[in-house]
């Protein structure tokens, strides 16, 4: 193992000056990747010094998403505690069901929790896990929901038409999970937004009431803290009035921006979620941790259990259940990841967590006000969202993200909201400095100036 350990600090040192020298890694065609690398798998092993030069060959030439170029998607960067934390674990290998193969990493992982119930707002006896990611952090929620309305489901089935409600603006995973769950795509309602594409709590009324009056059974809200293109986050306390008005059970979807829960400028997007059944947070969106880091927490710690529990005499041997966490899991056999979140987390205090966040917000400001100083730019973003989103010099935002990745200058996205698409710029990479972000325009501008204005016409 030392000499693994040896070879893993050599790699880890390619991959750092990589990151440096080439933040953005040429991108391989999908034609030519197996002749680009030798990715075989053969009869006969290699021999280390082989392994390790073809390992050297894919890290050069893998996506370097801690790089200052990488604002591609709703995570980035690194935080060197949180790593510590994740290749702790990976050594460690334990599997969180029990206590007693889990020890106190079982309680690590309790005690993030109830840090993370106790910001929320929530009532004495919650109670949360870890879930594989926020799709299925939310399908557990809907789940918890579906069992909450009728407990029968879980050992009969569904009999009744049961529909839920989440804006256009909303993750996929609500309506997939919908499918996976046996409650059915058709029975999602996409309630109209805003502007800005927050939820509108009357039209969620409307929706509700023509269900009811045509004999279906409405179950389930879904809030989002900042929604996946834009970054808005919905009115948790109109929408919970409906809730309340009709028992609909409502979760917070905070997958990407739930991280506010740790910064006391602007924890008031949340305004109101004490007043949710269940509440989600990627830790691996705004915390900066490894992937994936997925926290789901509820008010209702009997329906957690109720939902995921399941007897198993050769898993559960010693211990109460309050600390076999396999019976409040999706899965069995589970990887920590509550022990990256735990190593940041104590490392930096919930003050440090506040400073990562909030600076988030800070280069998201820098890059709106840079754009709103320059007419070349068409800004869609508003205050209070990490998602930048504008097109320049009316260039289709797909064909210069497009142009940028391929010749490895940037790595950015592109996302629609209605009928607009422009390029989501994200500044959730809190390691970023101002200089950072003024350079990605830079590069941009640059990169339009020398490899695209010329070729317009093609
Ligand atoms: C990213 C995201 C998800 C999905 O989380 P994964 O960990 O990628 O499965 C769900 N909801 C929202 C709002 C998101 O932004």
């Amino acid at each position: 193992m030392q000499k693994d350990l040896n070879l893993f600090i050599q790699l880890a040192e390619l991959l750092l000056e990589e990151e440096q020298k080439n933040p953005v890694a040429k991108p391989i065609p999908t034609q030519s990747l197996y002749n680009n690398l030798d990715l075989s798998l053969d009869k006969d092993g290699i021999i280390d010094e082989d392994l390790s030069n073809t390992l050297k060959k894919i890290i050069k030439s893998t996506p370097k998403t801690a790089s200052k170029s990488f604002f591609n998607q709703l995570f980035g960067g690194r935080l060197g505690k949180a790593t510590l934390g994740d290749l702790l674990a990976v050594l460690f290998n334990n599997s969180m069901y029990t206590y007693k193969v889990a020890g106190p990493q079982v309680g690590i992982e309790k005690q993030v929790l109830k840090s993370v119930c106790a910001l929320a707002g929530y009532a004495k006896d919650s109670d949360g896990t870890f879930a594989p990611g926020g799709s299925m952090s939310n399908m557990m929620a809907l789940i918890m929901a579906r069992d909450f309305k009728n407990e029968a489901i879980r050992t009969e089935g569904l009999s009744n038409k049961m529909t839920l409600y989440t804006s256009k603006a909303s993750h996929y995973s609500i309506a997939k999970n919908a499918a996976l769950t046996g409650i059915g795509r058709d029975q999602v309602r996409h309630v109209n937004t805003n502007g800005k594409g927050e939820m509108l709590a009357e039209h969620l009324d409307t929706l509700i009431k023509d269900d009811l009056a045509n004999g279906y059974e409405p179950f389930f809200v879904n809030a989002t803290a900042g929604t996946t293109v834009l970054g808005a986050f919905d009115d948790i306390k109109s929408i919970s009035k409906v809730c309340k008005k009709y028992d609909l059970w409502l979760h917070v979807d905070g997958a990407y921006c739930g991280g506010v829960i740790f910064s006391n400028t602007y924890k008031h997007l949340v305004d109101g979620l004490e007043l949710s059944d269940s509440f989600s947070v990627n830790a691996h969106k705004m915390l900066g941790t490894p992937l994936s880091c997925s926290i789901i927490i509820t008010q209702h710690k009997a329906q957690l259990h109720h939902s995921f529990s399941n007897e198993a005499d050769y898993l559960y041997q010693t211990d109460g259940d309050d600390f076999n966490l396999g019976k409040t899991s999706l899965q069995c056999g589970r990887r920590n990841d509550a022990l990256k979140v735990w190593t940041l987390w104590k490392s930096v205090g919930t003050k440090g967590l506040e400073k990562i966040v909030d600076k988030q917000f800070e280069m998201a400001k820098i890059a709106r006000d840079y754009m709103a100083q320059n007419d070349a730019y068409t800004l869609y973003s508003f205050e209070n969202s990490i998602s930048v989103c504008f097109n320049y010099k009316g260039i289709a935002a797909n064909r210069l993200c497009t142009s940028l990745y391929k010749n490895a200058d940037l790595m950015v996205g592109f996302g629609k909201f209605n009928t607009v698409e422009f390029v989501r710029m994200v500044t959730i990479n809190s390691v970023l400095e101002k200089e950072d972000v003024l350079a990605f325009f830079k590069n941009l501008e640059n990169h339009v100036a020398e490899k695209m204005l010329n070729i317009n016409a093609s």
